[in-house]
């Protein structure tokens, strides 16, 4: 009895002891004491979701929600490519691949392209209302050609030789251009896709330089042991609202952390004569959530999308969780797929992995008033809003409709780019786990996944020269956030 009673007061200790540490830890770095997933419109009446009896069937599968895969997935062909080595001299070598943009008006197009896609002779990259973008392997070409003719299903070849544009997508910078970068103190460019020691050598500079303004935390690391930074834009104001904005979840959308590290530029260097919306937010920005994808992509394979945490089943490994399918928030639903070799794998369990981990937790722990949630994907052209789980939205959704049609106008209004506005369930496909939803679904008021450039003739292989007009015209459509955040 008198053991029994001891281990009680022992237990009771330990737990007094444990919270006490938890709760001591400085504002801002206090981590959640459990990692159970909130989810706040599940159990709250007030905030139901409206859901949308839709007519038409989701005939158009787009972008990254195209790679949705039936209950057949667990069958899926063991001869998948699984792992490609990490050293930088074996690269993964596209020449000879295509890129095809099929038309859908064809009612059996989506039933070849999944029994295609199973064969693995082909891979599905993005599209439109009226067209799938698809990547035809090289030795593939004749056969994918001849199911495509027999079917009378109508395609065009976008890009002849993949490897070819690969090679001519990022060339080195011009000597001017290198001996500004060494003058400068960082080596970041717009003309250039560069490296994440570049990112975060550029990130460090601006909190160096303006230390008033800007400050550099490191919120975690990544699988690989890299820092996932974010950097802080602000002037201190109690009373300022907070805006998140990320880049670089899929590894291989290199325009993403390319436009998110133009508007850090933009706001660090002018501060002074930045607008007062600008100035009256709190601004946290993580260019690349998954450095370890966008090294591969750089070193070893130019089209890997997922982080690089090698993932267990009992009969295979695979390398690779979809970030952008682990958040927590009707995690493991439609749009996701629970084979680790899967480019939609929505890993293990929700917040499985450690860069969707680390961002969660720091906005969780967080005690900014994150008023609007940002994370910039590639390719398409859209601008959407929750949810993406199912098609259904949020009970606010005219809010964000409206909110978003204003960003899209200004973005037009730059230099005629158009980009469609809609609920990402609705406008393209279901797909849970996704950031945007478990940012929503926090209570993070604007919740927005924006699709940058272009609609398809580059894809996620788009040229440097893109770089800068396609981040100017994104800063515009920001600003009418920032101007609407600011108001409230
Ligand atoms: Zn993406």
């Amino acid at each position: 009895m008198e053991t029994w009673s001891r281990t009680v007061v022992l237990l009771l200790v330990i737990t007094v002891t444990c919270s006490a540490l938890i709760n001591e830890l400085p504002p801002g770095k206090e981590w959640p004491a459990n990692n159970s997933v909130k989810q706040p419109f599940d159990d709250d009446p007030e905030t139901t979701t409206i859901l949308i009896l839709s007519e038409k069937e989701p005939s158009n599968p787009i972008a990254e929600h195209l790679e949705v895969e039936g209950p057949e997935e667990t069958i899926i062909d063991a001869s998948l490519p699984v792992l490609r080595s990490t050293s930088p001299e074996s690269r993964v070598d596209y020449t000879g691949a295509q890129i095809w943009k099929v038309s859908t008006q064809n009612t059996n197009v989506r039933g070849v392209i999944y029994r295609l896609r199973r064969r693995n002779l082909i891979s599905t990259w993005g599209g439109n209302q009226s067209s799938i973008d698809i990547l035809v392997k090289s030795n593939a070409v004749n056969n994918v050609t001849r199911v495509f003719k027999r079917e009378r299903i109508p395609i065009e070849v976008v890009i002849e030789d993949l490897q070819q544009r690969i090679n001519e997508e990022n060339p080195p910078l011009d000597p001017n251009e290198v001996e500004l970068q060494n003058r400068r103190g960082h080596r970041m460019t717009w003309k250039q896709y560069h490296r994440v020691e570049d990112i975060h050598g550029f990130m460090d500079y601006l909190a160096k330089t303006y230390p008033k303004i800007v400050s550099v935390n490191s919120i975690g690391k990544s699988y690989e042991g890299r820092d996932l930074k974010v950097l802080r834009i602000s002037d201190g104001k109690p009373t300022n609202k907070a805006v998140f904005i990320d880049g670089g979840i899929h590894a291989r959308e290199w325009i993403s952390p390319a436009t998110v590290t133009y508007f850090i530029n933009q706001f660090a260097e002018n501060f002074d004569v930045e607008t007062d919306d600008i100035k009256n937010i709190d601004w946290y920005f993580l260019p690349v959530v998954n450095p370890d994808g966008y090294e591969h992509t750089h070193q070893s394979d130019r089209l890997w999308r997922k982080n690089k945490k090698p993932s267990r089943t009992t009969s295979r490994t695979c390398i690779g969780t979809d970030l952008n399918r682990n958040f927590g928030y009707r995690w493991g639903g439609k749009g996701s797929s629970g084979n680790p070799c899967s480019e939609i794998y929505r890993g293990s369990s929700a917040f499985s992995e450690p860069e969707s981990k680390a961002l969660s937790d720091f906005i969780k722990s967080s005690s900014a008033n994150f008023t609007a949630y940002i994370t910039y994907h590639s390719y398409g052209q859209y601008l959407l809003y929750p949810w993406g789980y199912d098609n259904a939205v949020p009970p606010d959704y005219k809010d964000l409709d409206e909110l978003g049609n204003r960003m899209a106008s200004a973005i037009r209004q730059t230099r005629g780019s158009s980009y469609q506005v809609g609920s990402s369930s609705g406008l393209l496909y279901p797909a849970s786990g996704g950031s945007d939803d478990w940012a929503k679904g926090q209570g993070i008021r604007y919740s927005f996944t924006i699709e940058l450039s272009d609609t398809g003739r580059y894809g996620f292989i788009l040229p440097t020269s893109f770089i800068e007009p396609v981040a100017r015209e994104s800063l515009n459509g920001l600003r009418v956030l920032a101007a609407q955040v600011a108001k409230l």
